[in-house]
């Protein structure tokens, strides 16, 4: 078999991911990086799916090779346990880029983090001077958001691939507008203890659009609203994951604050649609991806109780600082530009998770998302 030789001047060791010359014409050579998390694998199925060569990068920070088991036999399916903090040599035609932390406001809560007690000064990149940090996973998303975006987009110029983001509705912060339009600015407290994610995701963008106009990359930003579904972490801190598993496990349902703060939920395929129409399609973003439809955390609850258990119990705790008062997506870009809008309500999406959840807390058969 011909192989395509990665050219450049890397010596890494993951330098040698050979793709067949003679699978180059018949389907696309796609990398996923975060490829073994929540959304990663489900954009993984629907590209194994559509007959794609898939690469997924991924260092199982929070990813499961369980969610990628099923294609480990396959050959047109490849897995790197890789850091994407550190450079690599790939050959491919497009690139999404999702690995990252996906919940660092919860490190607080999030078992598979290591918290430690010191205090660490990072300066990041160009002198960009990020302050100084009590936890090392703050330290880490900053690497992965802006070292490991830049591996990826400077992969993507060497090879010429087509590279999309996985941005998100953090950007927005607190937003003094609401619905979140794309052209919206955001309102993004710099030195807050969410400002890891969000203002990482910001330069993760401002790197994107300057290798877009500098380098004439081609890039694609999708800004991504809360979305849930099947493999989500389970004890990762987020409300839809933490709400399903306390009411299987006959827990109290954590509401934070007084509950009155809003989300909009997606469910997972809506959004691997989204993203999918989005990397095929011409426009660059940024785009919102999410689900319009509005919930107070205390309506959350209720339907997680209509779904799961009428008679969970609610416990109020003391909310998370600098916590969005509302947050809802403007999706009209999205409708016009790619003719994509989700199609799963959350009372329909609900209950495939909590079979998935079911499964995972209890190991018995009734459950399984694959
Ligand atoms: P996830 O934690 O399930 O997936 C992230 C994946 O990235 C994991 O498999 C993790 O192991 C991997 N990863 C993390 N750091 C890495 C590194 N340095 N090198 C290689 N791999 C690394 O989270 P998710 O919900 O699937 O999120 C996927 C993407 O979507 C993220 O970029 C996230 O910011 C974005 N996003 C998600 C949501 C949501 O509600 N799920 C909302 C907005 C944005
Ligand atoms: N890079 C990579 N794989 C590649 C090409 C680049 O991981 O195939 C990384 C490399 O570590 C570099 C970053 O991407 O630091 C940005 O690359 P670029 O060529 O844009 O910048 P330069 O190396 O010239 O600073
Ligand atoms: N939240 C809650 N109970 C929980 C976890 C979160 O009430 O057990 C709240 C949280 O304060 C926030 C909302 O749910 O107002 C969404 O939190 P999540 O972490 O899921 O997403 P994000 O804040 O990043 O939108």
């Amino acid at each position: 078999i011909a192989y395509e030789l990665p050219s450049g001047g890397f010596n890494h060791a993951n330098a040698g991911a050979r793709i067949p010359l003679g699978l180059k014409s018949k389907s696309m050579r796609v990398l996923v990086t975060g490829g073994s998390g929540f959304v990663g694998s489900h954009l993984v199925d629907r590209l194994m799916a559509r007959g794609d060569n898939v690469i997924v990068v991924d260092n199982f920070f929070t990813g499961r090779k369980d969610n990628i088991i099923h294609h480990l036999r396959n050959p047109r399916f490849e897995l790197i346990r890789h850091d994407v903090v550190e450079p690599i040599l790939l050959e491919v035609d497009q690139i999404y880029h999702l690995a990252c932390p996906a919940s660092p406001v919860h490190y607080k809560y999030n078992p598979v983090k290591t918290i430690i007690s010191f205090y660490l000064p990072y300066t990041v990149i160009h002198g960009f001077h990020y302050g100084t940090y009590r936890d090392m996973s703050n330290y880490r998303d900053h690497k992965t958001n802006v070292v490991g975006t830049l591996n990826m987009l400077g992969l993507a110029k060497r090879i010429n691939a087509r590279f999309l983001l996985t941005s998100t509705s953090e950007v927005y912060g607190d937003p003094l507008e609401h619905p979140q339009v794309e052209t919206y600015w955001g309102n993004v407290n710099p030195i807050g203890v969410r400002s890891c994610y969000d203002e990482g995701k910001r330069v993760a963008e401002t790197l994107t659009m300057d290798y877009h106009r500098g380098l004439n990359i081609e890039v694609r930003i999708a800004r991504i609203f809360n979305t849930y579904g099947p493999r989500m972490c389970l004890d990762d801190g987020r409300v839809v994951s933490n709400f399903v598993a306390q009411a299987l496990r006959k827990q109290p349902l954590t509401v934070y604050g007084d509950g009155k703060q809003t989300r909009s939920f997606q469910y997972v395929s809506d959004l691997v649609e989204g993203l999918m129409k989005l990397m095929e399609g011409e426009h660059v973003g940024p785009f919102n991806l999410g689900n319009p439809g509005e919930f107070t955390m205390l309506e959350l609850a209720k339907v997680v109780q209509d779904t799961i258990d009428p008679n969970a119990k609610i416990e109020f705790r003391p909310n998370t600082e600098d916590d969005p008062h509302k947050r809802k997506p403007d999706i009209s870009r999205a409708k016009e530009l790619l003719g994509w809008q989700p199609a799963v309500t959350l009372r329909e999406g609900l209950p495939l998770m909590v079979s998935d959840f079911r499964h995972r807390i209890f190991g018995d058969k009734e459950g399984g998302s694959r």
